[in-house]
């Protein structure tokens, strides 16, 4: 430690093994050298998004591969039931913010490296600020969260008028998930990769059980305790709600489940296995949260430097028996609404901003309502909270073409409700507008088209 130059030679040993020479597997624009280094070191600048069991792990990987910037978001208070696997996190930081005693601890191990903690909600922050970031690394748990986070990211894409992505306004992210043993890690680069939306068929629905299986054929210890959660409870309690929440509730529960498995011979019915299946809990596995944080780490590396290629594009790792890890190369949809051009539509210059709410609820693509419209960082329109209706409504009688600015061409953002009666789902698409005889447009100027 009396060599501070030393000390941190032998830091970054690793690290120059990968920057400062050449290879034949390195990424097509890679310069290695001590400059690259120091540059990621300086400038790179990386979100992580999450500080749970995998975002503890991806702090710490990210600042021993020498990142120094590192920023985390994350809304959660720290619970006793973390600290098994969240490592950064010790009893006496129970009910503190986990993203700042994330950074906090990370940057008491690791000399050099500053992380920005933000403690809210992901919805909380401009699309501004995600865009400030180099790479955004996914540490989390749920799919709503992803989706809102590809959706931002997916925003900054323009396309040039060949309909190639342009590769400066591309946001890559790197998403990890684990699930008990199980776990991926897979790249993200907008209009090139799949985005999140593009391969949203991977995420299986949540186990349901058939409830004449429960019913009438109970064979494993879930169900019996299905049985007793659904439809036990209903029977006994008519018209009070299950609460999850009270131990009472989850006792009465255990109880009954323990009956119904006596009655079939079933064993292995426990209280904690009752809570797990009822509230839908995954066992996390530290291990699972550490291999798959270092690949991610690795792949954020890899994007930032050149000094490999990436892995295309979704890698995953299975340990339940033996141990499987396996690399698919999936393909983006070209029709996705989220990483693709966007839709085209014509407007003349008096339309206003109402009548092209209601062509979105026309459009076949869409059949959009409930529509919320952005243009650059401003909102032109937003359903909800009623404060912000109130004082966007105004805009709804006023022309599109002089809410833009009166520039012939354009890209909005819209988000509502979209597709045919029973598969309507929340949608975020671009919309890229052109003027009806507006000097220099021609529709070669816009990508693609509708
Ligand atoms: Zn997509």
């Amino acid at each position: 430690m009396a060599d501070a130059g030393a000390h941190q030679s032998s830091r970054s040993r690793d690290l120059d093994k990968l920057l400062l020479r050449p290879g034949h597997l390195v990424g097509p624009a890679f310069e290695p050298g001590t400059e690259l280094r120091d540059d990621i070191q300086e400038y790179a600048r990386i979100l992580v998004v999450g500080a749970g069991g995998l975002g503890c792990e991806l702090l710490k990987d990210l600042a021993l591969s020498g990142f120094r910037n590192l920023e985390v978001i994350d809304m959660d208070r720290i619970e006793v039931s973390n600290l098994n696997r969240q490592f950064l996190f010790r009893l006496e930081d129970v009910g503190k913010p986990k993203a700042e005693v994330a950074a906090k601890r990370v940057m008491e191990r690791v000399s050099g490296v500053n992380i920005v903690p933000h403690f809210c909600r992901i919805e909380d922050k401009l699309d501004e600020f995600y865009s400030d970031f180099m790479i955004i690394v996914l540490g989390l748990d749920s799919i709503e969260a992803r989706s809102y986070i590809n959706e931002v990211a997916c925003s900054f894409l323009e396309y040039d008028s060949n309909g190639n992505p342009r590769e400066e306004t591309m946001k890559p992210m790197v998403d990890g998930g684990t699930e008990g043993f199980k776990g991926h890690a897979r790249v993200i680069l907008p209009g090139i990769t799949p985005c999140f939306q593009c391969t949203i068929w991977l995420f299986p629905p949540q186990v349901k059980y058939p409830l004449c299986t429960l019913a009438e054929t109970p064979r494993t210890a879930p169900h019996c305790i299905e049985y007793a959660h659904l439809i036990k409870w209903d029977e006994v309690h008519s018209g009070k709600t299950f609460d999850p929440d009270n131990p009472q509730h989850m006792q009465w529960v255990y109880s009954e489940a323990l009956k119904r498995a006596a009655l079939f011979s079933i064993p292995g019915v426990t209280y904690t296995l009752t809570q797990g299946v009822v509230k839908n809990i995954i066992p996390a596995i530290a291990s699972t949260n550490a291999i798959i944080s270092a690949a991610c780490a690795l792949e954020t590396l890899k994007i930032a430097s050149g000094c490999s290629k990436t892995l295309s594009n979704y890698l995953t790792y299975n340990a339940v028996e033996g141990l499987h890890t396996k690399v698919t190369e999936f393909v983006r949809d070209k029709e996705c609404l989220v990483c693709g051009p966007g839709i085209f539509m014509e407007l003349e210059t008096s339309d206003t901003l109402k009548m092209l709410m209601d062509k979105l609820g026309d459009e076949p693509q869409l059949l959009m309502s409930g529509v919320s419209v952005k243009h650059g960082g401003k909102t032109l329109y937003m359903q909800a909270p009623p404060e912000l209706e109130a004082l966007t409504r105004a805009n709804l009688s006023i022309s599109l073409f002089k809410l833009m600015e009166e520039s012939p061409k354009g890209i909005l953002h819209v988000t509502g409700t979209a597709g045919k009666p029973g598969k309507r789902q929340s949608c975020s698409t671009k919309l890229r507008v052109a003027f009806k005889g507006v000097a220099g447009i021609k529709d070669t100027d816009m990508a693609g088209g509708a």
